[in-house]
Formats: C-alpha cells, structure tokens, sequence
C-alpha cells in the first residue's frame, strides 16, 4: 500500500468530544502505524458559527491526545478552490441553479408526503429555460446551486463495513452553493479531499449516505475516488448520541478532570471493537490494535465510569521516570519509593498531593487510644526504617499492649495516616520516618 493521507475534519463550532476523539484516533494512528501523514482539516466554511478559539481549543486537544497532526488546513483560506470547483461542475452542466424560496420547498415536500411519494426534490429547476431564470432574477430571486446526481445504486467496498451501497434515486440532489453564495459542507470536503491527495476516508457513519452523493462529485471532479470507511458511532452509557452543542464529555473537560489521554484514547478506540477494552500506555501499541475489519456495527457506548477505571490501571503501572514532573508540579514528588508506596492507591496522578501529606505532613492525626498509642511510640524501633520496620515495630506492640488483628492495627494507621484506608503501612512507614510517626502518635501534627 502507498502511504496513505488521512484526515480528521472537524468543524470548530464547540468543543470536540470523545466521539470526536475516536475518529480523530483511528485516522492518527492509522497514519501512524503505516508511516502515512494525517491532515487537521478545519471546516469553518460556516464563518457564522466558526470559531477561531474552538480550532485552537481542538488543536490542543489533539496534542493532548498524543496526535498533533502533520498538516493543518482551514477551509475558510481556500474559497478560491472551492468557486474553481464549482464552475467546473456548472460548465459540465451538473451543477444547476434553483430559485425555490424554503417555504415552496417545505410546501412541495409537505405534498409529495401527503401523496405517499418520497420527499425527494422534482428537479423543477432543471426545465428552467434561461428566459425564466431572467425573470425570477429581476424578481429579486438569487439562485442556490444544486448537484445533479446519477440515479444509480451507488456501491463502494467500506474499509469497516465492507460492500456497501446507496441507491441515489432516493436522495434529493443535494445543495452545494447556498444563494449567498456560500458552501455547504459536502463540495469544499470533496475538494479538498482532491486537492491533499487524501487516500482514506475514515469517518463516522452518519456520513455513509453524504459518501454517495461525494463519490459522484469525486468523479466529475477527477481523477481518483479515495476509500471510505465509516465508523460506528459512540453514545452515552444511556444510548444518546454525544453532541458538541451539548458539551458532552469534551476533551477538554476531560483532560481538565485530570485523566490520562491514554486512558481517553484507549477507550475512544477499542469501545466497540473486537479487542477488550484495556488501558494501553503507548499510542503504537494502540495503533496495532484497530482492526478496520472488525469493528462493530451497532453503536458503541461510552461510559465515564469505565473511563475512571482505565485511568485507575494506567496510573498504578506508571514508572516514576513518566511522572515525576508532574509530580513536582503538584509539589508532591516524594521520590520513586513514595510513588511506589501510593501509586496503586491513585484514581488520578491528582490525587498525589493528598498521600504526600500522609507520608511528609503536615498532618494532623486521629487518636481513638491516647494510651495504646504512647505505648505504641515508646516501643518505636531505633532508625534507619526499612521495609521490615513495620512488622519488627507491630510485634513489639503487640508484646507491650496484647492487642492484635485490627485493634490493634487500626489505632496506629488511623494516627499514622488520620485515614481508615490507604497503602500498606509498610510501605508507608519508612517514608513518615521516626520523628513524624512519634509526634503523630503523640497526638501532634506533624
Ligand atoms: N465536518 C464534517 C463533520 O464534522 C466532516 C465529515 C468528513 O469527515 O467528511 O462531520
């Protein structure tokens, strides 16, 4: 296979989201593992709605991700491509001009239904003589510009779906050139599709039907046709649809939750394929996994909680080498032997700071046994602590006080740490370290 060019081709009008994220990974990193390029094509024809913060916001995103990409392109720098386009498609006469208001649309659609027939477009405009288009003009209509498709059973074979075809007898032809003058999505897609040599279409399958109507634009417009792949769809736990408007699950909220971007991508990725769902920590290693052959028909949903955990299972097989920085910039980098101690006791890298205190201070304890505990500091063992210390110190309180199981672990963890629960107090220990752990169990802060 040549190298193939790929693009993710989001429109910046809000946030990307996971399901964003999803197509934006399979064409990354299908990039990525065949030595291809992947393009940033921002579709932001729509100068209303378009914003430049959103782009940006989406290109940090993606860095975020781990897939910064190699070209970025905005469709609204290249209007010029779009008008050759489509007076090319005017002179080869498949691009003609309709002078129908929205409400005579609405009113012949309303029709047809009433009649049984599909609400497709007659093509009134196409037995428009260039005397009637004179006089609707000096109406003061201005013309919108629609397709002329091929009435045929559309086939292509889809790199997730297979064989696969639409019959364009059904569909309306679609408008490419608004009366302001303006594109909609599908023609400066195909365009620039032309133009950046792209060889792989990956994208999602609300799209399976615009891929006819763009295949027919494809060839009038020449030479090559590229593959299409369309790639199911990811909702909410519940079923809905994921949208941008609503800001569902953006990236951004996400990264700012504190979640590993391998976590989001492992997830966007492998939800709904053939692979378990797993946390991979290295971008190739996921590339090898998407299998465009078996991915799942139906939808795929996307639970948050499931995201938690492989960002739980991410975080506990972390090196200290990977985190360290972070770690300082949370000021809580305690050294590797305190992130071993508490890492498997981490939801988040964020949570760090919170078993620094434990191990460092300040912290204030809780004493349930004032006496059990000065009992207990007075039999502390003499430094330097190791990882033995534990078991050396809890024998020794046992011997001094007769109590054991949890009564008599509980107490010291509960001074040690002021909590029920966390990292194996032998662990724990040697990083408190013998002046701490005799203020702590004194009843002091420290
Ligand atoms: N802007 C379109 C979308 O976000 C791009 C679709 C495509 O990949 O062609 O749905």
């Amino acid at each position: 296979m040549s190298k193939p060019v790929v693009r993710f081709a989001p429109s910046p009008t809000g946030r990307i989201h996971i399901g964003n994220a999803r197509q934006a990974l399979m064409n990354a990193l299908f990039a990525r593992r065949e030595g291809g390029t992947f393009v940033l094509r921002f579709d932001d024809t729509d100068l209303g709605r378009s914003k430049r913060e959103y782009a940006d916001s989406i290109e940090v995103d993606l860095a975020w991700l781990g897939i910064p990409p190699d070209v970025v392109v905005r469709q609204s720098e290249r209007f010029a491509l779009y008008d050759d386009a489509s007076a090319r498609l005017r002179d080869m006469g498949r691009l003609y001009a309709c002078y129908e208001t929205a409400e005579e649309l609405e009113f012949r659609r309303k029709r047809q239904l009433a009649r049984g027939l599909p609400p497709v477009y007659d093509r009134a405009a196409l037995k428009l003589s260039a005397e009637d288009r004179i006089a609707l003009e000096a109406e003061g209509r201005r013309p919108h510009w629609r397709f002329r498709l091929e009435h045929r059973n559309e086939v292509w074979q889809d790199l997730v779906r297979g064989p696969s075809h639409v019959d364009t007898s059904s569909l309306s032809d679609p408008i490419l050139v608004r009366e302001d003058g303006t594109y909609l999505y599908t023609l400066p897609s195909v365009v620039d599709d032309i133009a950046l040599s792209i060889t792989h279409v990956i994208r999602g399958e609300d799209h399976v039907t615009n891929t006819a109507v763009q295949i027919q634009i494809f060839e009038a417009l020449g030479p090559h046709v590229p593959i299409f792949g369309h790639i199911n769809l990811l909702t909410t736990a519940s079923g809905e649809g994921l949208s941008k408007r609503l800001g569902h699950l953006s990236l951004t909220s996400l990264r700012e939750a504190g979640l590993e971007p391998q976590a989001v991508a492992s997830l966007a990725v492998l939800v709904g394929s053939a692979e378990s769902v797993r946390p991979i920590a290295d971008l190739d290693d996921l590339a090898r996994l998407i299998d465009f052959d078996h991915i799942s028909r139906s939808a795929a949903k996307f639970d948050e909680r499931e995201l938690e955990s492989l960002n739980a299972r991410l975080v506990h097989d972390m090196p200290y080498e990977r985190v360290k920085d972070r770690l300082a910039a949370l000021d809580a980098d305690g050294g590797e032997e305190f992130w071993e101690a508490v890492k498997g006791n981490l939801a988040k890298v964020a949570d760090a700071p919170a078993w620094h205190r434990v191990a460092f201070g300040p912290l204030e304890p809780v004493i349930v046994d004032r006496v059990f505990c000065e009992a207990a500091r007075d039999v502390l063992p003499a430094g330097p602590w190791d990882l033995t210390t534990w078991k050396t110190w809890t024998e020794a309180v046992k011997a001094a006080t007769g109590l054991k199981g949890k009564a008599l672990f509980m107490p010291l963890r509960l001074a040690l740490t002021s909590l029920e629960h966390g990292p194996e107090l032998a662990t724990l220990l040697p990083l408190i370290g013998p002046e701490r752990a005799k203020a702590r169990l004194s009843g002091e802060t420290a």
